[in-house]
């Protein structure tokens, strides 16, 4: 059986001492992962921004 991985971002097989079919494939994949923290990190940001407006209400009442 022939060993082989799938490139990260596109899926195409690729030799199995690679993790990327290409550079633009890694920059790609790397530029999709940050966005993805970028999102999670503005998510987190609402949700605790909403839970101080809370609290900040709940105490000054
Ligand atoms: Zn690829």
């Amino acid at each position: 059986m022939e060993k082989h991985r799938h490139c990260l971002n596109c899926g195409i097989s690729i030799p199995p001492e690679e993790t990327f079919c290409s550079e633009r494939c890694k920059d790609e994949y790397v530029k999709k992962r940050k966005k993805i923290i970028r999102s999670q990190q503005i998510i987190f940001f609402i949700v605790f921004a909403i839970l101080a407006i809370y609290i900040g209400i709940n105490i000054f009442k």
